[in-house]
């Protein structure tokens, strides 16, 4: 493919001595494309000498003709404008931005820049109708509307119905929670499926609209990068009947980071439904939980800070609407209130070596609280988190006393358990609440909300199963982008005969293949289960991967750290640690204890664990962390496959979440990472760059005298969108300027989008 001989687009031709051609230029050789150089040369050298008579420089002419900065923030579509450079697309970014306009599409995405900035006028009820009752929504403005409309009204499908998945992605902070609501509230307005008691909690979209608040009461939190970032990733499935009304939804989650609730980096924070808990409780609430105004808790730092998040009530308002009553939310809070008691409890070392670790006078009293509020016995907590069981041979056990920092990692891992268990029992009822019987509901519209790519200073395994996550994303994109052009360029009578792509197959071998991957030898030493874990694993990824060129080695870094070629980047991974992580190991006697608990919603929230063989995790073929990660998003690429995909690419525009402050460096990058540069690349890779008919001739019409669009109409009586008469006047054009070549078809037909006219 990559050998057949190509025409170069006229476009090229034309931008050949600008800067932006070089780097268009660039993308073509890296495409592996052949550019027939004799034809470019021979082309503009007749253009030059036509147009000697006129003083402008034909480049400067051309240029402004490709790039008018004036006009840059008119482009609607990013691959329309010309040429399609990274520098070009993010120019007309800044400029779009500058004048408060911050959607853009991008080909089959849609680009969403975040404008950090109330623009209420943007969402109200009239724009949605308006986007709802067009009859081509799609001519309008870009809008995150017009995303929502076109896969509204695919699921009807020409031929049949068809499922459809809008992916939002983009990193933290840029918008893709913000987006995902915003698109929920549109189903929920123009696919209101309750006509009647307008206002009634029985109302299904209420009940789906008030899953947000909840779960982003429990699986959101401040970090650096966004006051309310969501530390879980979410696939909601939006259930229509055959009317196409909104009548059910089911939501699943992915990979909660719950080390969050025993650990928050500086000026973090904790899940935000501890400082709502903390802010709003009521005085008899405060007594229940023991949670006096001035009690200081180690795992709620930053409690002093005021965010519009920690708004208890609407939490409040949205379990009731689910029909998690206040009984339930009293059992709920308890445990809640258990786990920061849990957090003050520290550990000093033991007088004598052979005795568990001392408590001080203060920890007493929170252990004591804690075991009060999680309802089990206090002696066996204290017992849990000091001593580990330790089995030897079939029947008996023997105790060791841990050491105070084993002590610590039992009380963590108590802390993470209950409040990973407690996440998805609420998701698991929120589906419950939300969720239309089978025979209710035919078709879905796929919402998804995951983290977009990751590199930090410190990369661990969250950020390669994240990385990963977003491998798998960038792949589906990608396949179902070159399908979208093959289906422009079979619409243009183009030959389909380019883009071999190379896309991200070897970085996903190289991450989850068989038999050898980053993960299969991470499980595999994990299940040996030896002291020497991280070395062993590097022996291991040394001797079996170092010869695959999307791995190196981090020479930098003192500790050992693998670096992966992702289509976004490289990211350098730290090897200490992963395999704990992967493992993720409860201790069997933690998971007793919590069974033995005599609050009713404890006990139920374990009483199907298996407490051996969370204990057994990473040692046999129990699932370890990456493994169940990996099942799960192949399970979720499977929908995804079988739906139709829209894209929602959130653009975060500055890094400190200011209004409307566009910063050139962090943009860039992030269209590198969200794979709009990849898309532009591949854009680049067919053709770059086209130009209306109508305009080519208001243009380069005068080359041979041939009348411009407006005289076509006045003279012949037909309509300046009428593409054969306009397609004809431009090849009379192209036979002056390759007088003795004749223009080919391809050439031709890539002059023209049909959507322009
Ligand atoms: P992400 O989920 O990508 O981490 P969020 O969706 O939480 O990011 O967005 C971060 C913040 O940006 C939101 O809390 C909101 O204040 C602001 N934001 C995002 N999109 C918009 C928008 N379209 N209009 C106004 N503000 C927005
Ligand atoms: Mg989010």
């Amino acid at each position: 493919m990559a050998d057949k001989k190509h025409t170069i687009p006229l476009e090229g031709v034309l931008s050949s001595n600008s800067n932006d051609w070089d780097s268009a230029k660039s993308t073509h050789f890296e495409s592996g494309r052949n550019i027939n150089q004799v034809k470019v040369h021979g082309l503009r050298e007749k253009i030059q000498a036509r147009r000697k008579s006129l003083n402008d420089s034909l480049e400067g002419e051309v240029r402004a003709f490709l790039i008018n900065e004036d006009e840059l923030h008119t482009y609607d579509d990013l691959t329309k404008v010309n040429p399609v450079t990274p520098t070009t697309v993010l120019n007309c970014l800044q400029a779009r931005y500058r004048a408060r306009v911050f959607y853009t599409h991008a080909g089959c995405t849609l680009v969403a820049l975040n404008p950090f900035h109330p623009v209420p006028q943007l969402y109200s009820l009239d724009v949605m109708k308006e986007y709802h009752t067009a009859p081509k929504p799609q001519e309008f403005k870009p809008h995150i509307f017009i995303v929502a409309e076109a896969a509204y009204r695919n699921v009807q499908g020409q031929v049949e119905p068809t499922n459809q998945s809008l992916v939002v992605s983009g990193e933290s902070g840029a918008g893709k929670t913000w987006t995902s609501r915003c698109l929920m509230k549109y189903y929920a307005t123009v696919a209101a499926s309750s006509q009647t008691c307008q206002d009634t909690v029985e109302r299904i979209e209420k009940r789906v609209l008030d899953s947000n608040p909840i779960m982003e009461a429990f699986g959101n939190a401040c970090t650096l990068r966004n006051s309310n970032s969501s530390r879980f990733g979410k696939y909601i499935q939006l259930q229509l009947n055959r009317s196409q009304l909104l009548v059910g939804a089911s939501v699943q989650t992915y990979l909660l980071e719950k080390t969050r609730v025993a650990f928050q980096a500086a000026n973090e924070r904790n899940f935000h439904i501890f400082y709502q808990m903390m802010k709003w409780a009521t005085e008899q609430q405060r007594q229940e939980w023991k949670m006096p105004h001035d009690q200081r808790f180690n795992w709620l730092p930053n409690v002093d800070r005021i965010l519009e998040e920690d708004c208890f009530e609407e939490t409040l308002e949205a379990m009731d609407h689910l029909g998690i009553n206040s009984d339930k939310q009293a059992l709920i809070f308890r445990i809640l209130a258990g786990i920061l008691h849990l957090g003050n409890v520290a550990f000093n070392p033991p007088t004598d070596e052979s005795q568990p670790c001392d408590l001080e006078e203060e920890s007493k009293v929170f252990l004591r609280t804690t075991a009060e509020l999680l309802g089990i016995p206090v002696e066996e907590l204290q017992s849990c988190l000091r001593v580990r069981a330790l089995k030897a041979g079939r029947q008996s056990t023997l105790l060791k006393p841990c050491s105070r920092a084993e002590c610590s990692v039992r009380r963590d891992c108590l802390a993470k358990v209950i409040y990973a268990q407690l996440f998805d029992w609420m998701v698991s009822f929120i589906n419950k609440s939300m969720c239309a019987d089978n025979s209710n509901w035919c078709n879905f519209i796929g919402l998804l909300d995951v983290y977009g790519f990751e590199c930090f200073q410190k990369n661990n395994l969250e950020q390669l199963c994240i990385n990963y996550a977003n491998e798998k994303l960038q792949q589906h994109f990608v396949g179902h982008y070159l399908k979208a052009q093959q289906e422009e360029y079979v619409a243009e009578g183009l030959e389909w005969s380019f883009v071999q792509y190379q896309d991200n197959q070897r970085c996903l071998d190289l991450i989850e293949g068989s038999p050898t991957s980053v993960f299969s030898l991470l499980n595999e030493v994990c299940r040996l289960n030896r002291a020497s874990d991280t070395k062993q694993f590097m022996v291991r990824l040394e001797k079996e991967l170092s010869s695959n060129d999307q791995m190196s080695w981090d020479k930098v870094s003192p500790q050992p750290h693998f670096i992966v070629s992702h289509y976004a980047g490289k990211v350098s991974y730290q090897i200490e640690g992963m395999m704990e992580k992967n493992k993720d190991p409860v201790p069997p006697e933690l998971i007793r204890l919590l069974q033995q608990s005599e609050d009713p919603l404890m006990h139920s929230l374990f009483a199907d664990t298996d407490a051996e063989g969370e204990a057994a995790r990473g040692h046999n073929k129990v699932v370890t962390v990456v493994s169940k990660f990996k099942n799960s998003l192949e399970s979720l690429m499977k929908i995804l496959h079988s739906t139709t995909p829209h894209y929602t690419r959130c653009i975060k525009p500055n890094p400190d979440c200011r209004p409307l402050t566009f910063k050139k460096e962090e943009v860039i990058t992030q269209l590198e990472a969200c794979g709009i540069v990849e898309t532009i690349n591949i854009s680049a890779a067919g053709f770059p760059i086209r130009i209306p008919y109508a305009s080519f001739l208001q243009r380069y019409g005068l080359i041979t005298h041939t009348r411009t669009p407006a005289q076509l109409t006045n003279q012949n009586g037909f309509e300046s969108g009428d593409k054969d008469s306009l397609g004809s006047a431009v090849m009379d054009v192209l036979r002056v300027v390759l007088r003795g070549h004749s223009p080919d078809p391809q050439l031709l037909s890539a002059t023209a989008t049909h959507s322009s006219l």
